[in-house]
């Protein structure tokens, strides 16, 4: 790998001892694998990643925990950006679990040759810009200084795990474990009494799979969740076929698609059939399964109360058929918040759970956990349930949280963190004015965790690596959005999310899952067709809203 290791002083400014490359990449996972590859392989350029993680994988290296599985069918959430990789990987099922993931991201790894260009077991602690030098000082606490150019940070949206806002976790004297970050060795929950905290994406796949093992099964849960079925089975053949015989054109649907899947039989508005029509639509989805629900039956669920009512409806009823105990499906049907304003889990056999002896739910809505005691967990009403073995599944400081914990600074001192103290400010989600050369692969305000994430990623470690090349070719040093653009931007990131139902409930795409985050909505929901186009003017218009400097520039833009 093309680096140097020196005492060097570029430009007369301070004396740098460390690494130097062309590009640092922060994170192992779909995003820094396929910038590592963009970076050295196509543009030629030196590169290192880091890694807290021991190995690849990202969020599929992490999240372990027995059930996790990919929302997304696998031949739509898979890397679009080799042929050769999409016709030789054979996926098993219609949507893969954790472990098929993983082993496909470690062959993209091998295939690739990426490792070699990966510092594993590090953990970025300071990214500081050197305005002088023009050039990002990376420090890891394994005490490795790099210096480079430009930073693409594939950090994750879902990385850094929520504080408890309860007590005692050290005092307990039983197991806990982390969905997000579940032993490799696996955990056997033969003859135990469990307790599971959290009905979300994750807890809703681990119940049922902690229930087929457990003595007994506790599940806290604090806000029921629309959960729809998977529907997940083992590849077929024949659809094998046909979506390899004609993967350009899904992936071209996929980018055409607002979640990025190649679904197209989506209605205007449900308020503008007759009941039995939406009726039959609403069986439809749901028997089809995956996100076919939420995205693929009527396109006003999102901004229409009244609409989003008759789907709330609908599943709502589906529990209730499901649950035999009339009140446990009362407990479990969502009804103050609408369908799909909090991120809408998949599920197999989740319902059906609670029908099992051996699981019991408790509502904690009113009387909420106040500690972790040594023998188990203890609620408000004076509650204490006794365990062997507690797992959180409580959720993440999510898109803001990966990036303000890694000490970045910007030009002038100013840090991420006090810049983004009232909420994120971004520039397309993707780059901040006062901080130069540094990428956010699906950063907030991008439509990120509401698109097919591989595709988004590669939209955006394409847009990266694309203005790398054009600065490259015209000898030019920093890129960096203006604060008027940035301004814009995140004034019509808000004023779309205002238009719609997502504001008004408390989930993690708002920030309001962690006790005094700002409330702002972290994702743009204009749509991934939309924010492509966007995209593709701002390249268009020689990289508009943005201020290139160096040798040449495409000034008139005003610098920020
Ligand atoms: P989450 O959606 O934030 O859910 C966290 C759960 O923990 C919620 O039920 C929450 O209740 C509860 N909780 C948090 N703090 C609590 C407290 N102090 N006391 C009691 N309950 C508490 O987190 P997640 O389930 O890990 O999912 C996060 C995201 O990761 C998902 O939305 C999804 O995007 C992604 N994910 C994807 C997959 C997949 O593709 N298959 C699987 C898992 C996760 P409240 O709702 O009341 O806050």
């Amino acid at each position: 790998m093309p680096h140097s290791k020196t005492n060097s002083t570029v430009d007369g400014s301070r004396q740098f001892e460390g690494e130097e490359y062309d590009a640092i990449v922060i994170g192992a996972g779909f995003a820094g694998l396929y910038a590592v590859h963009k970076l050295r392989d196509q543009l030629g350029l030196s590169v290192r990643a880091f890694d807290v993680a021991s190995d690849v994988g990202g969020t599929w290296f992490w999240n372990r925990y027995p059930g996790a599985r990919c929302d997304i069918e696998s031949f739509h959430y898979s890397y679009s950006f080799s042929e050769e990789l999409q016709q030789e990987w054979k996926w098993s099922e219609r949507f893969a679990g954790q472990p098929e993931i993983l082993k496909y991201l470690n062959h993209v790894a091998d295939r690739f040759d990426l490792r070699r260009n990966i510092q594993f077991n590090a953990r970025i602690v300071s990214a500081v810009f050197d305005e002088t030098a023009s050039r990002w000082d990376v420090t890891t606490d394994t005490g490795v200084q790099a210096r480079a150019q430009f930073i693409i940070s594939g950090a994750g949206n879902l990385s850094v795990a929520k504080d408890l806002e309860f007590p005692g976790r050290e005092t307990f004297t039983g197991e806990v474990y982390s969905t997000g970050a579940w032993p490799h060795e696996g955990v056997d929950f033969t003859g135990k009494r469990v307790g599971v905290i959290g009905t979300g994406a994750s807890g809703i796949q681990v119940i049922p799979e902690i229930a087929k093992q457990a003595a007994h099964l506790t599940v806290f849960q604090r806000t029921p969740n629309y959960a729809t079925p998977i529907a997940n089975a083992p590849m077929d053949d024949e659809f094998e076929n046909e979506v390899k015989s004609n993967y350009r054109e899904y992936r071209t649907r996929s980018r055409n698609h607002f979640l990025g899947v190649p679904y197209n039989d989506v209605q205007p508005s449900a308020l503008a059939v007759s009941e039995d029509d939406r009726r039959r639509t609403y069986e439809e989805r749901w028997k089809q399964g995956g996100f076919r629900l939420f995205t693929d039956s009527f396109g006003d669920l999102l901004v229409n109360k009244d609409a989003n009512d008759t789907v709330a409806e609908f599943v709502r009823m589906k529990i209730h058929e499901r649950v035999s105990d009339p009140k446990v499906a009362d407990l479990l049907a969502p009804k103050d918040y609408p369908y799909g304003t909090k991120r809408p889990p998949l599920e197999t056999d989740y319902y059906e759970a609670y029908n099992r002896d051996n699981v019991t739910l408790v509502d904690i809505k009113g009387a909420p956990i106040t500690a972790i005691i040594p023998t188990g967990i203890k609620t408000a009403d004076g509650g204490a349930f006794e365990l062997d073995v507690i797992v959180l599944a409580v959720g993440f400081d999510a898109m803001t949280g990966p990036l303000l914990n890694m000490g970045i600074v910007g030009r002038q001192g100013l840090k991420l963190t006090d810049k983004w103290e009232d909420g994120p400010l971004t520039y397309l989600g993707l780059t901040i004015n006062g901080f130069p050369n540094l990428f956010l692969i699906t950063g907030p305000q991008s439509p990120s965790v509401l698109y097919n994430m591989p595709l988004a990623i590669e939209d955006h470690v394409d847009f990266s690596t694309d203005a790398i090349r054009y600065m490259r070719e015209r000898g030019m040093e920093t890129i960096e959005p203006t604060a008027e653009a940035e301004q814009a931007w995140v004034e019509g990131s808000n004023a779309i999310a205002e238009a719609t139902l997502l504001p008004g409930t408390d989930s993690w795409y708002m920030g309001a899952n962690i006790p005094g985050k700002p409330r702002k909505c972290l994702v743009y929901l204009g749509g991934a067709p939309a924010y492509r186009g966007i995209c593709d003017e701002v390249v268009a218009k020689d990289y508009d809203g943005f201020v290139l400097a160096g040798a040449e520039s495409n000034s008139p833009l005003p610098v920020a």
